[in-house]
């Protein structure tokens, strides 16, 4: 297990640089859904405790409709945020969930769940994100967990001029300094998870704990970061540092600024599960082929 290093007390905060910039890649996932995949453990280094991060956003129907009929998960979570459409959630335990414009769906697979993601709508834009957040060895066999998180139940530092962050996990202060903390609270990982909007041209800076792994993915416009500018679908991996700071562009930007306390384990992936060795994720297709993967 880590421990975080100890900050200084007395020096003031540190900007993290950025370490490397990742452009998402197009991909198909489920029954043919159109994605881009901004990153996959696999591919991106020193991203734990995340494992991948998708953007849907199409106006086709065609790229979306298919959706992600039934499959099972075991080892980590999945974060839903929808910014456009409307999709239900549908699990083995009963669990049924709509999620609509601005709504979050925070799902702790565990042990095993079985799940389908599916488009409620016919035509329209659809749009939204899916990040996978790992559980350490000691949590990933707990019991399967899901909660809703309605857009109204998000909320939101507002920042000058108009510009507002909504904390969906972790916290940072608004344009007065007060706090505004995320209802996400208490797991291992620590995460954060931020939506900023911010006006053009408008600074940005928000504390992230230190020894965190911090990522920023630009949804639209772009943002200045570190001297380097960073466009609409990239993502940039941040080095080390007290506080993320960056400045909108001429067009004003949304980010989404995801962090986390890595896990430094071992990391097994098959498909739609990630354990810490071969024998657990052959474990975990032996479950899900005798029916046992959830435990019931
Ligand atoms: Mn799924």
């Amino acid at each position: 297990m880590s421990t975080s290093p100890p900050s200084p007390d007395n020096a003031p905060p540190t900007n993290r640089p950025v370490a490397a910039a990742l452009r998402g890649q197009p991909a198909e996932d489920g029954a043919g859904v159109r994605l881009t995949r901004v990153f996959q453990a696999r591919a991106a280094m020193n991203l734990d405790p995340f494992l991948m991060l998708d953007e849907f956003a199409s106006d086709q129907a065609d790229d979306y409709i298919a959706g992600f009929p039934s499959h099972p998960h075991r080892g980590f979570e999945t974060v839903t945020y929808m910014l456009e459409g409307h999709m239900l959630h549908e699990d083995h335990l009963g669990n049924q969930g709509h999620l609509r414009d601005g709504d979050v769906q925070w799902m702790t697979a565990g042990r095993g769940i079985i799940h389908s993601e599916m488009p409620q709508q016919q035509e329209g834009r659809m749009r939204g994100f899916q990040l996978w957040i790992n559980l350490p060895a000691a949590e990933k066999m707990k019991p399967a967990a899901y909660r809703d998180i309605p857009a109204a139940q998000i909320p939101r530092a507002e920042l000058a001029n108009g510009g507002w962050v909504k904390v969906i996990a972790g916290s940072t202060p608004d344009a007065n300094g007060q706090i505004v903390h995320g209802p996400i609270q208490g797991l291992s990982t620590e995460p954060v998870y931020l939506h900023a909007h911010l006006t053009a041209g408008a600074p940005w800076q928000t504390p992230v704990p230190s020894g965190h792994t911090a990522l920023v993915y630009v949804a639209d416009g772009e943002v200045l970061i570190d001297g380097r500018t960073l466009h609409q679908g990239w993502a940039g991996v941040l080095g080390q540092g007290a506080q993320v700071a960056l400045t909108a562009g001429s067009e004003g930007a949304d980010v989404l600024l995801l962090a986390g306390k890595p896990l430094r384990e071992p990391i097994v992936q098959y498909g739609p599960f990630v354990m810490n060795t071969r024998e657990e994720i052959e474990q975990a297709l032996r479950d899900y082929s005798q029916g046992t993967l959830t435990g019931v």
